[in-house]
């Protein structure tokens, strides 16, 4: 896959330990590693003796005590979900009912567009559709407590209704799978849309925070700088699908074969997916052409 993004894959924080990135800042790892979720998702605790728990994880139930353990004697008031995924929110429930907390987020899970004649949902049931956020936050809400205040940034992309945390009077993001340091994230309609997601990347490009702390991975450092390589990562992949397009019409399992050389074989479908988030904002920009509605099984040309 391409090398024009320097990831980080370095990450040894074993599942379960608690770990302070700075003050204030404690991170904890779920043990659900995989193609999609690397070593597995992170929850982040906020603060201290008030605080806000940030992606409480998936049903664990070594985790869910983890995390309870971690926080001890101390109040949890918010639980605030990055996405809908499944590895993300569904314990918010459970931390809720121990703790008492409010759960905080963009909204329910959606699509970014309505399902085509004949498309099915994606068989992968990666959606959380139980999530109903107590608390619904829009672009530049305030979640506070005392010694912290988390900003709501609306970042839709990966998924419709993914949300990062700036934590103000810091120079941290809480980037969720928007942006995180060891690979891009899987951008699949209908979940997920190409032009959302590039829009979310300018967006934060344009922010004054230069450390993100994403649910999967290592700190991203020097973050604007890493978010405008991803907006170049995206736009030469673009110029690839254009390319391999103007010699020819083709679908998308040939795409695949062309762009990405040496892919993990778990990861084909993600990246079939991927593409079709590309070929549905070229065919919405009137570049590329094809039969009905951009679909999975498509055959593509230039226009
Ligand atoms: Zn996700």
């Amino acid at each position: 896959m391409s090398q024009d993004i320097p990831f980080d894959k370095s990450f040894d924080l074993p599942p379960g330990r608690v770990e302070e990135v700075m003050p204030g800042v404690r991170r904890l790892l779920v043990n659900n590693p995989g193609p999609f979720t690397f070593k597995g998702t992170l929850t982040y605790i906020v603060g201290r003796d008030r605080v806000a728990i940030i992606d409480p994880g998936p049903i664990d139930e070594a985790h869910i005590a983890a995390l309870l353990a971690a926080v001890g004697a101390e109040t949890v008031t918010h639980i605030l979900v990055t996405h809908t995924h499944r590895d993300h929110s569904p314990a918010a429930a459970r931390i809720k009912a121990a703790t008492g907390a409010e759960t905080c987020g963009e909204g329910p899970h959606r699509a970014a567009r309505a399902l085509h004649v004949g498309e099915a949902p994606r068989p992968e049931a990666s959606a959380d559709r139980d999530f109903r956020p107590d608390v619904t936050l829009a672009d530049g809400d305030i979640v506070s407590g005392p010694g912290w205040r988390l900003e709501a940034v609306t970042t839709p992309g990966h998924t419709a209704n993914h949300m990062a945390f700036a934590l103000k009077d810091t120079a941290v993001l809480f980037s969720g799978d928007h942006v995180m340091a060891w690979s891009t994230p899987v951008v699949a309609p209908p979940d997920g849309a190409m032009s959302d997601y590039m829009a979310s990347l300018e967006k934060l490009s344009r922010r004054a925070e230069t450390l993100y702390f994403p649910g999967h991975g290592g700190v991203v450092r020097d973050a604007p700088r890493f978010v405008q390589q991803y907006i170049r990562h995206r736009q030469a992949r673009e110029a690839s699908i254009l390319e391999r397009l103007a010699a020819g019409e083709a679908d998308i399992p040939a795409l695949v074969g062309s762009i990405y050389i040496g892919l993990d074989p778990r990861l084909t479908r993600a990246a079939g997916l991927s593409v079709l988030a590309h070929l549905e904002d070229l065919t919405a920009r009137g570049l590329v052409v094809t039969q009905g509605a951009p679909a999975i099984d498509g055959r593509y040309r230039v226009a």
